[in-house]
């Protein structure tokens, strides 16, 4: 069962990423405490379904309501526990969640409404058939700690608004964001047992998997995602994996350098660069190189960097020292095969462990662990390019394929580049601002992931399809038994009504046909 209390080993131990204080001690749940959360869901969510759907957009217009009265509460909570500066948490977690509710309850009646299936084939023309949408029943969702409250936050409501119950497996760096989330949604009127957290490690996600849900919904790396993705598979359970990126951004020579790279500042190191649709890579064509390396080395020369609770902070600390640790190894690697730091590359000791300069880095080479893992850190890869083809290809050589963006004065150029990019979402002249997009359905390509979340795309992944059909005449159908007799050529017949190449055949074969209905059947 869910809870919000203090204790009990094991124990999960939220620290704030700048300071190293403790956010929250939390009991870690075994697995039986998993499988009852899902047994009590199950039990809770055929009433919760039954509700009228207008009642459950009542409750998370409710829940958008508290959420902005509560803005500065909750967004001081996630920073104290992910790092993030608190205008971040606004923009990138409560402005989201807000929109995304709006965008759930005002879809919700539109994705569960029945649409009628016409059937063209004549020997269906008695039914009537309808496409019926209704919720999977309960969901499992797996979050990470990057958005500790947006991204299982717009997941949780578009499943809670079409009828499904959610149990909610948060990344065990950031147990107190989900259960914030929680008593939020409790206090705007879900019932208890419609949406339960459970609290863990890894395990406690394999266990949520394990245990009877209907579907998952997993945010994770590459690593995981696979794993998650292989136990759904042996069990049939449907699963949507949002995964990891290394999204290229792609700058044109007639791009506005200093638009261009103000945004590939922002996009590299927002959220100290831990963002799926971070800027990992940046191509620039060769004419505007050295100009656009300086811009970008300039402004990460602006940026401060410190507690994300401080006014004025444009950069928190990395979650933890792990994190660090990759970033650091992918520098060293940089270093070791030629490249050059323009800006940063090194710890800021004196700021605490988890903290790591704005870097920017040339002599890039496609060896080169940074420009192949996924660094998750503030790195600013730049690289040269001369011609489109050489852009395209550098962006789509790799193994993910989240989202990448082109910037350029001539929209159709950059409309043109975009659309040869394998990436679930391509931008022109903008970066990151997808996720903030609550219409444009999010998720990747290649590794990057299966299936969508946000916009109606990511709704539909909430609901199941069922095929309603209604027979009006209750008759023998022409095609049942009784294939004696001349039943053969009729079916013939039939096929070539309906199909027949020219009009003199299908003349032939509905004469041939006749008597289909009326002829014996068993
Ligand atoms: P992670 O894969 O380490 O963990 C994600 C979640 O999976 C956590 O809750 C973790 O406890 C759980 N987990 C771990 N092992 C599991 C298992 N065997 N079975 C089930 N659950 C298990 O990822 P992270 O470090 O928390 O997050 C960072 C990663 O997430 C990055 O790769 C980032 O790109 C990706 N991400 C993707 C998106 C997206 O929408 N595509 C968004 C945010 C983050």
């Amino acid at each position: 069962m869910a809870t919000d209390s203090k204790l009990a080993a094991p124990a999960l131990v939220s620290v704030n990423p700048a300071t190293g204080e403790t956010v929250g001690t939390y009991r870690c749940m075994a697995a039986e405490d998993v499988r009852e959360a899902v047994e009590v869901a199950r039990r809770a969510q055929p009433s919760w379904a039954a509700l009228n759907v207008h009642k459950r957009m009542e409750i998370i217009r409710r829940f958008r309501k508290l959420l902005n009265q509560r803005t500065l509460e909750v967004a001081e909570l996630i920073t104290r526990e992910a790092g993030k500066p608190v205008p971040e948490a606004i923009a990138a977690e409560i402005l989201v969640v807000q929109d995304a509710a709006e965008f759930s309850a005002r879809h919700a009646v539109e994705v569960l409404r029945s649409e009628s299936v016409p059937h063209s084939n004549l020997a269906m023309k008695t039914k009537r058939g309808k496409l019926v949408y209704e919720p999977h029943g309960v969901i499992g969702i797996i979050s990470p700690w990057n958005y500790p409250f947006s991204i299982p936050a717009t997941e949780t409501l578009s499943a809670l608004v079409l009828g499904n119950a959610v149990v909610l497996k948060p990344s065990e760096l950031t147990p107190a964001c989900a259960l914030k989330l929680q008593s939020l949604l409790h206090e705007s009127g879900v019932p208890r047992d419609v949406m339960q957290v459970v609290l863990g490690e890894g395990a406690v996600g394999a266990a949520l998997i394990d245990a009877p849900i209907d579907k998952i919904i997993f945010t994770g790396s590459v690593a995981t995602g696979r794993r998650v993705g292989v136990a759904a598979a042996q069990k049939f359970l449907p699963c949507v994996l949002e995964l990891g990126g290394k999204d290229p951004f792609i700058v044109l020579d007639d791009a506005d350098l200093d638009v261009a790279s103000s945004g590939a500042v922002w996009g590299a190191f927002m959220n100290a660069g831990q963002t799926c649709l971070s800027v990992e890579r940046c191509y620039v064509q060769r004419a505007v190189f050295n100009r656009f390396v300086e811009l970008c080395a300039q402004k990460s020369q602006l940026l401060t960097v410190g507690d994300g609770l401080d006014r004025g902070t444009d950069m928190g600390p990395m979650i933890d020292a792990r994190q660090l640790k990759i970033v650091e190894d992918h520098v060293a690697d940089a270093i070791s095969k030629g490249a050059r730091i323009v800006t940063g590359g090194r710890r800021l000791e004196q700021l605490g462990p988890n903290f790591y300069a704005p870097t920017v880095l040339t002599n890039i080479t496609h060896d080169m662990k940074l420009l192949n893992e996924e660094t998750f850190g503030p790195l600013l890869p730049i690289i040269p390019f001369d011609t489109d083809e050489q852009a395209i290809a550098l962006a789509n050589d790799s193994e993910f394929g989240l989202a990448a963006s082109v910037w350029t004065r001539n929209l159709r150029h950059g409309k043109a580049i975009a659309q040869r990019i394998e990436a679930g979402t391509v931008m022109v002249n903008d970066a990151i601002a997808g996720f903030g997009i609550c219409e444009a359905p999010h998720g990747g390509f290649k590794a990057s992931g299966v299936g969508r979340t946000h916009g109606l795309p990511g709704m539909r992944e909430m609901v199941r399809v069922r095929y309603l059909d209604v027979d009006r005449v209750m008759m023998k159908k022409p095609w049942w038994y009784g294939y004696k007799g001349s039943f053969r050529e009729q079916i013939h017949g039939f096929a070539d009504a309906m199909f027949g190449n020219t009009a003199v055949a299908r003349i032939k074969g509905a004469l041939r046909s006749a008597g289909i209905l009326t002829r014996p059947k068993i």
